[in-house]
C-alpha cells in the first residue's frame, strides 16, 4: 500500500510568483509597482506560514483573493500619511502633542510660494553675494520687541542651549532653585545646562531666593545669571523672588550678562483682550534684561522656531557658535514667521488674523451657543450610547503660558450609558472606549475624560462642519460598537 503523504499546511500558501502573475494583484501592481507589492506579498506569506501552525481562518485567509485584500490593506496604510489634521477639543488652545499654534492663512500662502520655487533665503540680492537666512526676520523682531538685535533658530530648547554653551561653556550659571523646571518630555533645565558644558549654580531654595543668595553665589566662575519663567507650575504661599529689574542690577554690578528664558513669551499685552497678561518681550527687555529667549509657536503664535533677542555684541557671539549652524531654520518656516510677525506691525487686526489669537479671545456665550446646536446632533449619531449634555468648562492657553490662568468656554460632556449592575472598571473601560471612538473619525476628536465624561471643550471648533460632515461616521462606529 502507498503512503499518503501528509502535506504540511503552509506548503499551501500560493507561491510569491503566483501572486504577483495573477489578475487580481495587477491593478495593484499598476498603482504600487512592483518591488513594493512584493514586499508586502512577502510579508504576509511569513506572517500566514506561522499562522498555519495554530491560526483557526488559515484555510480562508491563503485564498488569492484575501492576500490580494490583506495587500491592498497594508498598501494603503503605508502609503496615507500618519500625520494629519485633527480637531483639538481638549480645551487646551496651544496643545505640544496637538501641534500648538495653527498658523494664519497669510503665512500659510507665504510656506507655499517659498517651498514650491527656489528663493534667496541666503542670498543678497543687491550684492549678488551670500546673504544671512536670519536677516530676512530680524528687522521684524527688533521692532515689535524693541530690541537692538536679534537670531532664529529651530525652536527655544536650541535657544536656551545655545545661550548657555555660547557664554558659559566650562563656567558657571546662576539659577534660583524655584526655577528649574521641567518643561515636558525631556527638557529639563538641570540637563540642558549639563550638555551645553555648563556647570549649575542652584541659588536660594524652593519656594524663597532673595538678592543675597544671588550675591554670595557669584564668583570668579561665574559666567551669566538666567532666569527662567516657571511655565508650566505656579509656587503659592510663602514665597519671594528676584525682580528682573533687581537682578540687572546685581549682575551688571559684577559684569555678568543677565539672560531670561521667557518661555512662551509674548509680544503684545493683550490683557485688554480679556486673556489673562503674559508679561512682554519689550516689557523684559526695558528691564535691562541682556538677552531673552522664546518660542515661535507658543503665545506668539507662528510656526516652531526660538528666538533670541537682545543686546548687539551678544547676538553676534552666538552667531558665530557652529552650534547655531546645527540648529537653524529651514526656508519653509522663515516664510511663515515672516508673515506672522508682520501681522504684529497692525496689533488692532490681530485678534481676527491671528489663529491662537482668535481662539484665546472667542466669546463665551458664542461657544456657549455652538454647543446647544451640537448637542442634539451628537445625541442622534451616538445611537443612545451615550447621554450628551452642554456644560461650562474652563479652556487654559497651554504650552506653559500663564498655567494657572483659565478662560471661561462651554462644551459638551459625552458620558456612557450605564446600569446600576456595572462595576467601576466596567465604566472606565465603556468611557475609554468613547474617547478611542472620537478617535477614530477621519479628523480625529480629541477630548479630555473629567469626571467619568468625555469632553469636548468647543472653544477651538470654528468650523462646525468638519465635526458635523463627520457625524453618519460617528454613528456607525459607535452602532458596530454596541
Ligand atoms: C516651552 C519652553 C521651552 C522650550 O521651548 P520650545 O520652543 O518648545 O523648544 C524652554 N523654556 C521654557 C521656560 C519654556 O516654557
Amino acid at each position: 500500500m502507498a503512503k499518503k503523504e501528509v502535506k504540511s499546511p503552509a506548503a499551501l500558501i500560493p507561491s510569491i510568483d503566483r501572486l504577483l502573475r495573477s489578475e487580481e494583484f495587477s491593478p495593484i501592481i499598476r498603482i504600487h509597482g512592483r518591488d513594493l507589492t512584493a514586499s508586502i506579498v512577502r510579508e504576509i506569506t511569513t506572517d500566514l506560514r506561522s499562522e498555519s501552525l495554530n491560526g483557526s481562518n488559515f484555510s480562508k485567509n491563503i485564498s488569492v483573493n484575501s492576500i490580494a485584500k490583506e495587500v491592498s490593506k497594508r498598501l494603503e496604510q503605508i502609503t496615507t500619511s500618519s500625520l494629519k489634521p485633527v480637531l483639538n477639543l481638549t480645551g487646551t488652545v496651544l496643545h505640544t502633542n496637538l501641534g500648538r499654534a495653527a498658523l494664519p492663512k497669510e503665512a500659510i500662502s507665504a510656506i507655499v510660494n517659498v517651498a514650491s520655487e527656489p528663493s534667496n533665503i541666503e542670498y543678497n540680492l543687491s550684492t549678488g553675494n551670500r546673504g544671512y537666512r536670519d536677516d530676512h526676520v530680524t528687522d521684524l523682531i527688533c521692532r515689535v520687541t524693541g530690541a537692538e538685535a536679534a537670531c532664529v533658530v529651530n525652536n527655544n530648547a536650541a535657544a536656551v542651549f545655545l545661550i548657555l554653551n555660547t557664554f558659559a561653556f566650562g563656567k558657571e550659571v546662576i539659577v534660583s532653585r524655584g526655577e528649574l523646571v521641567e518643561i515636558g518630555g525631556t527638557f529639563r533645565i538641570p540637563d540642558i545646562m549639563l550638555q551645553a558644558g555648563t556647570l549649575l549654580r542652584e541659588v536660594g531654595t524652593t519656594n524663597r531666593t532673595n538678592k543675597k543668595d544671588y550675591e554670595t553665589a557669584i564668583n570668579e566662575n561665574t559666567a551669566l545669571i538666567m532666569k527662567i519663567h516657571p511655565s508650566n507650575f505656579e509656587i503659592q504661599g510663602f514665597t519671594e523672588s528676584v525682580s528682573e529689574k533687581t537682578l540687572a542690577d546685581i549682575a551688571h554690578h559684577y559684569n555678568l550678562p543677565l539672560t531670561v528664558d521667557l518661555g512662551s513669551g509674548s509680544l503684545i499685552d493683550f490683557s485688554s483682550k480679556y486673556i489673562p497678561k503674559e508679561k512682554t518681550v519689550r516689557e523684559t527687555l526695558s528691564h535691562r534684561v541682556d538677552l531673552v529667549c522664546f518660542s515661535g509657536d507658543k503665545l506668539i503664535g507662528g510656526p516652531q522656531a526660538g528666538f533670541i533677542a537682545g543686546k548687539h555684541s551678544m547676538i553676534k557671539q552666538i552667531n558665530s557658535n557652529p552650534m547655531k549652524r546645527a540648529m537653524r531654520m529651514d526656508k519653509i518656516r522663515i516664510a511663515g514667521l515672516i508673515a506672522v510677525l508682520q501681522l504684529y506691525l497692525n496689533p488692532d487686526t490681530l485678534p481676527e488674523r491671528l489663529p491662537t489669537l482668535r481662539l484665546l479671545t472667542r466669546k463665551y456665550t458664542e461657544i456657549k451657543s455652538t454647543a446647544h446646536a451640537l448637542c442634539p446632533k451628537i445625541t442622534q449619531a451616538l445611537n443612545n450610547v451615550c447621554t450628551v449634555e452642554v456644560i461650562d468648562c474652563k479652556s487654559q492657553i497651554g504650552s506653559g503660558a500663564l498655567p494657572t490662568d483659565l478662560i471661561p468656554s462651554a462644551g459638551l460632556s459625552i458620558r456612557p450609558r450605564f446600569t446600576v449592575k456595572n462595576t467601576k472598571a466596567e465604566k472606565s473601560r465603556a468611557l475609554i472606549q468613547v474617547a478611542k471612538n472620537f478617535r477614530r473619525l477621519p479628523v480625529p476628536i480629541i477630548g479630555k475624560l473629567n469626571n467619568g465624561a468625555l469632553e469636548l471643550d468647543l472653544r477651538c471648533l470654528e468650523q462646525i462642519n468638519v465635526l458635523t460632515d463627520q457625524l453618519p461616521i460617528l454613528c456607525q462606529i459607535f452602532g458596530s460598537d454596541k
